[in-house]
C-alpha cells in the first residue's frame, strides 16, 4: 500500500476542512449577532458578565476567520475573499465602539455579515456544485498528471529497449551481411584453386562483351589447358595433381593484369577474360604465362615441367566488323577453337583469333 496516490484523498480531506470551517464561522457570527441584538437583560446578563463573553466569541471569530482565509482562498477564490471581506471589516471595525453601543445595537457590519451568511447558504447548493466541479478538475489533473509521469516512465522504459534492439539488430545485419557477402564470394570462387570460377566468368563475360559493345572498347578472352595434365595425375597421383594444378593457378594470378579476371574454366583450364587491351598487350600477356608456368617447379616433384596451351580471341567494338557477333559464347568459341588449334600445333603453343588479321598464330 505504500504506492497509494495522495491526491486520492487531500482533495476531499480538505473539501471537508473547508465546509466545516465555514459552517464554524457561521454559527459564530450568528451567535454573536442574536447576542448584539437580544437585551442583555432578557440573557439575563449584565454588562460585566455580556462584555467578557462577547469579546472571547469576537476572539474566537477572528481565529475562525484566520482559518477559513488560509484554507478557503486557494481554491474558492473571489467569491470567498468577498465573504470573508465582511466579518473582516466588522473585526476591524467593532472594538472602535463604545462599550456602551456594544450592547444596544447590531452594528452596519453584523447586519451584513448576517446577510452575507444567509446569502451563502442559499446558494451553498451551487458552491457545493462549484466545489465539486473544481475538485473533480483537480482531481483529474493530478490523476492525470500521476498518469503522465508513468507513461512518461514507460515511454522512457520503451524506447530505451528500442534502442538496445536496434543496437542488436544493427550487430545482427552487419553479421549477416558479411555472411552475405562471404557466401557471394563462396558462389563466385572455385575451392581447389581459390581464383573464380566458371559460373564467375559467366556472368563478367556477359556483362563485359555489353559494356564492349556499347562503349566500342576492345575484349579479349584467353582460354588455357595444361597440356598432358593427365599424365602428371597418373605419375604423382590426384592429389600432387591437385598441389600443382593450384600452383599453376597462383603462378597464372601473378602474371594477370589488374583489370583483368582468372577464372577456373573447369578440370585443368583456365579462361583470362582481359577488358580494353590492345592486341600487343594481350600477345605480352599469353607469352608472360607461359613462361611463368614453364618456370614453375614443384615440391615433391622437381623434375617435373608443365607447360600451357591457349587460345585468345580478341574483338575491337570501335571495328564495324566486330559489332556482327551479337552472342558472347561464339566470342568465347572463338577462343577455344584457338586453343584446340594450339594443342593440334603441339602444345607449349598460343594461337589468335583476331578478326582483322583473320587466324594468326603466334608461336614461340
Ligand atoms: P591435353 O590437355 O594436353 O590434351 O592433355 P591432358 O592430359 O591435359 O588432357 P585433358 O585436358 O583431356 O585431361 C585433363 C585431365 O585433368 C583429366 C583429369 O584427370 C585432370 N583433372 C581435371 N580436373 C582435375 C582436378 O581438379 N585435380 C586433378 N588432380 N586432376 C584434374
Ligand atoms: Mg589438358
Ligand atoms: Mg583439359
Amino acid at each position: 500500500m505504500g504506492s497509494v496516490n495522495w491526491e486520492y484523498w487531500i482533495l476531499p480531506v480538505y473539501f471537508k476542512i473547508k465546509k466545516m470551517t465555514l459552517i464554524t464561522l457561521s454559527a459564530l457570527l450568528t451567535l454573536r449577532f442574536f447576542f448584539l441584538i437580544g437585551d442583555p437583560r432578557v440573557f439575563h446578563l449584565d454588562m460585566d458578565q455580556g462584555l467578557p463573553l462577547y469579546s472571547q466569541m469576537t476572539g474566537l471569530i477572528d481565529v475562525t476567520y484566520l482559518i477559513t482565509n488560509l484554507v478557503l482562498i486557494p481554491v474558492n477564490g473571489l467569491f470567498d475573499l468577498i465573504f470573508l471581506m465582511i466579518p473582516a471589516f466588522h473585526t476591524a471595525y467593532f472594538p472602535a465602539l463604545p462599550a456602551s453601543e456594544l450592547t444596544r445595537y447590531p452594528g452596519v457590519f453584523d447586519w451584513l455579515a448576517l446577510f452575507s451568511i444567509g446569502l451563502v447558504w442559499l446558494i451553498s447548493p451551487a458552491m457545493d456544485q462549484a466545489y465539486a466541479l473544481s475538485r473533480n478538475t483537480l482531481w483529474k489533473m493530478f490523476v492525470e498528471m500521476s498518469f503522465a509521469g508513468k507513461k512518461h516512465a514507460i515511454y522512457q522504459d520503451t524506447l530505451k529497449k528500442r534502442a538496445k534492439d536496434l543496437m542488436k539488430l544493427n550487430v545482427e545485419y552487419r553479421n549477416l551481411s558479411k555472411e552475405t557477402s562471404q557466401l557471394k564470394d563462396t558462389v563466385i570462387t572455385d575451392e581447389l584453386t581459390q581464383i573464380y570460377n566458371r559460373r564467375f566468368f559467366h556472368q563478367k563475360m556477359e556483362e563485359l562483351f555489353l559494356r564492349a559493345k556499347q562503349n566500342k572498347t576492345p575484349l579479349s578472352v584467353i582460354m588455357m589447358d595444361i597440356d598432358y595434365f593427365k599424365n602428371i595425375n597418373d605419375k604423382y597421383g590426384h592429389l600432387m595433381g591437385d598441389t600443382i594444378l593450384r600452383d599453376i593457378a597462383m603462378a597464372i594470378q601473378k602474371t594477370t593484369p589488374s583489370n583483368a579476371f582468372l577464372t577456373r574454366f573447369g578440370g585443368e583450364e583456365f579462361a583470362m577474360i582481359l577488358p580494353g587491351h590492345k592486341i600487343e598487350k594481350i600477345t605480352a600477356v599469353t607469352r608472360t604465362v607461359q613462361k611463368g608456368v614453364a618456370s614453375l617447379t614443384f615440391e615433391g616433384a622437381p623434375e617435373l615441367e608443365v607447360t600451357i596451351s591457349q587460345g585468345v580471341a580478341h574483338l575491337d567494338f570501335a571495328d564495324e566488323l566486330a559489332n556482327a557477333l551479337d552472342e558472347f559464347n561464339d566470342f568465347v568459341r572463338f577462343a577455344d577453337d584457338e586453343l584446340y588449334r594450339a594443342k593440334l600445333a603441339g602444345r607449349n603453343t598460343i594461337c589468335l583469333n583476331h578478326l582483322k588479321a583473320a587466324k594468326d598464330q603466334v608461336n614461340t
